[in-house]
């Protein structure tokens, strides 16, 4: 289907964003935006934010962000025709669907004719299946054999296919389809004009479509020696592997209800679960999950539990393809199963409620069971273990969300033992190294850029010492002549200008000694003691009195060469205001981070120039200070 240009403007000119996304989520008013939990992501506290005025949405929790018609795809999983399609009927706007190519018109009508013949094979199998005798005697009661009752027959269309070179093929032609559809549906092939069935002597896995049409199948064999134990049909007009799921048609309400969808290697391991009371399940069918595939289970849950066989080979190599799932913004759980145990005989070994209450008992979350993992191996060995540390950080740089990120980074620098702050450093070099710099749309997540200093507990900030600092020297060498012969209070006037302290005391005695040097031209302490009370004059009488005793505290923090304090002064001044500045740069990068963190797309650009410079001048500041920044 394909809608004209002006249906399309039509439709564009009578959306709502607000009213679009109010049928999804409850939006309460704060500001000019409206706010809400995200219908994308897990959350709690609403972080999806809609601004009716710009007509946009955006996630500020998992990132997702666009326009209506993007919200409607997205929640719905539909493509661009098919949300319009959606709006136009929202809107009441007729849809006139235009003249389609005589090629579209063909490719259509192939496709509906191929679910027409799929259709009847599956009829076809199934109904061998219950109710011819070799059908019944041989893939029946393999079925009844691995324990499979009525209900997942039916459930799950299985078939069976005849011992024969084209019994399938006989019948679709006596009831009219051609051999053409029929190889056009991978359910015969073609050699040499001569066709004959893909599927013989095999039990049968219809595989559905979201809309539940059969689109392909899956065939295993009942002999020992008959070549691969499963066939599957090849890609056809209707059947690209990549975008299907199987088990989703018949698993997806309970997925929705249990808010879980556990993923696992094949048909028979679906089929098990179903049996053992755990419909929320689907299978890719052999290969590792696709995007599509994760954006599919997404229409139905963000919980995506991945069930591990027993067999440590399988499951680094299974790693990898999760990663991906993380990068969706998927919250991604394991369970390992036994050595020797997939999940389909463990369910039929187990039964139903011992099955249940180990998958209960056994998932983990996924950076934990990774890094546990590699930790078993690299537990002696110093360069394995460097690795694991990459390894698992590089999960953790998959995720979206930058507060999950945070809560990771900080459990496993307890698991694997090693400070936060290196784990964090080892994210912002994946970070950095996978945005290209800063090059190229988008910009990467900025929140991991931070700053990243050890908390040194019981002190104040940086700029609140620093300006302490800055005082200091003024209340005590405020005379002080200086090389060039002026004093040091016209030095730092004149270096810091119009800037104003940020901690209020400070700020207040500053402005004490400015007037008082306005006033009398020299500073006299015993007057400026006279116009402070309270925790100021405290403070100032601490400053004065400190000249000879600074603390081992401030020699470390600031490395001021304390007994000749008074001959280095120059310096001491110099370095005083540089690491002051050095402090307020410092704030004014965190600050314009945060803003960047909350802001919209568009304003991020702008914010970003705005951290490089100020980056520079920070480095430049502490390349003078000797000061080595990390980030
Ligand atoms: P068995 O009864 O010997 O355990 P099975 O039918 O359970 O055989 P497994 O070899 O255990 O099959 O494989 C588990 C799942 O992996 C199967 O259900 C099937 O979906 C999938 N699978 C295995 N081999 C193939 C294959 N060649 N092509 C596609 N899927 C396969
Ligand atoms: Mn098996």
């Amino acid at each position: 289907m394909s809608i004209n240009q002006t249906t399309i403007e039509d439709i564009k000119t009578r959306i709502d964003i607000e009213e679009v996304i109010s049928d999804f989520v409850s939006l309460k008013r704060k500001g000019q935006n409206l706010w809400a939990c995200c219908p994308f992501h897990d959350e709690k506290t609403p972080s999806f934010s809609v601004s009716p005025a710009k007509g946009i949405y955006k996630c500020f929790g998992c990132g997702k962000a666009g326009d209506a018609i993007e919200f409607i795809k997205e929640v719905e999983g539909l493509n661009y025709i098919q949300a319009m399609g959606y709006l136009g009927k929202k809107y009441g706007i007729q849809i006139d669907e235009e003249e389609d190519t005589p090629e579209e018109i063909e490719r259509q009508s192939l496709r509906e004719s191929l679910f027409i013949v799929l259709g009847f094979a599956k009829d076809y199998f199934h109904n061998l299946l219950l109710n011819h005798t070799e059908g019944q005697s041989i893939g029946l009661s393999y079925f009844k054999e691995r324990g499979y009752n009525q209900q997942v027959i039916k459930d799950f269309e299985l078939g069976y296919s005849l011992d024969q070179w084209s019994g399938l093929l006989q019948e679709a032609l006596k009831k009219g389809y051609t051999q053409q559809t029929l190889v056009a549906a991978g359910l015969a092939i073609e050699k040499e004009e001569r066709a004959y069935d893909r599927f013989r002597g095999r039990v049968i896995f219809p595989i559905h479509n979201i809309t539940g049409k059969v689109i392909a199948f899956g065939a295993r064999t009942l002999k020992s020696d008959q070549g691969a134990k499963y066939i599957n049909s090849p890609e056809t007009e209707v059947y690209q592997k990549s975008k299907v799921l199987y088990g989703l048609t018949q698993g997806r309400n309970a997925i929705r209800q249990n808010d879980t969808c556990y993923l696992v290697e094949g048909y028979t391991d679906v089929i098990s679960m179903h049996l053992s009371g755990v419909p929320n399940v689907v299978s890719s069918s052999g290969t590792s999950l696709t995007e599509d595939q994760i954006k599919l289970i997404k229409r139905y849950s963000n919980n995506i539990t991945v069930l591990f066989d027993g067999d440590s080979a399988g499951i680094k190599a299974a790693l990898r393809g999760i990663d991906m799932i993380l990068t969706s913004g998927a919250n991604v759980r394991v369970v390992e199963f036994p050595e020797g145990e997939d999940p389909d005989s463990y369910a039929q070994k187990l039964g139903s409620d011992e099955f249940k209450k180990f998958l209960q008992a056994n998932h983990k979350d996924f950076i934990t069971y990774k890094t546990q993992l590699f930790l078993k191996e690299s537990a002696e060995d110093p360069i394995a273990r460097a690795a694991t540390i990459k390894e698992v950080v590089l999960s953790i740089s998959k995720i979206p969300d930058a507060l999950q990120r945070a809560v990771y980074i900080k459990q496993c620098s307890g698991q694997l033992e090693v400070d936060e702050y290196l784990l964090i450093n080892e994210l912002n070099k994946i970070q950095l190294q996978s945005s290209g710099g800063f090059a190229g749309a988008p910009p990467p997540p900025v929140t991991d850029f931070i700053p990243v200093e050890k908390p040194r507990s019981g002190l104040p900030d940086g700029v609140a010492m620093q300006e302490r600092e800055c005082i200091r020297l003024l209340l005590n060498y405020g005379d002080h002549k200086m090389e060039d012969g002026s004093s040091l209070h016209q030095y730092f006037f004149n270096e810091l200008e119009e800037v104003e302290f940020k901690t209020a005391a400070y700020q207040q005695i500053l402005e004490l000694i400015k007037v008082e040097l306005n006033n009398h031209g020299i500073l006299d302490t015993a007057r400026l003691m006279e116009q402070v009370s309270g925790a100021v004059k405290t403070e100032v009488i601490d400053l004065l009195t400190e000249r000879y005793e600074v603390s081992s505290l401030w020699m470390d923090r600031f490395q001021i060469y304390v007994p000749k304090e008074q001959e280095m002064l120059p310096s001491v001044a110099y370095s005083s205001l540089l690491r002051l500045k050095y402090q307020v740069v410092k704030k004014l990068i965190t600050e314009n981070r945060e803003e960047l963190r909350l802001a919209e797309l568009k304003e991020q650009q702008k914010l970003l120039q705005v951290d490089v410079a100020l980056k520079k001048s920070r480095n430049k500041i502490a390349n003078i200070l000797g000061i080595i920044v990390s980030d």
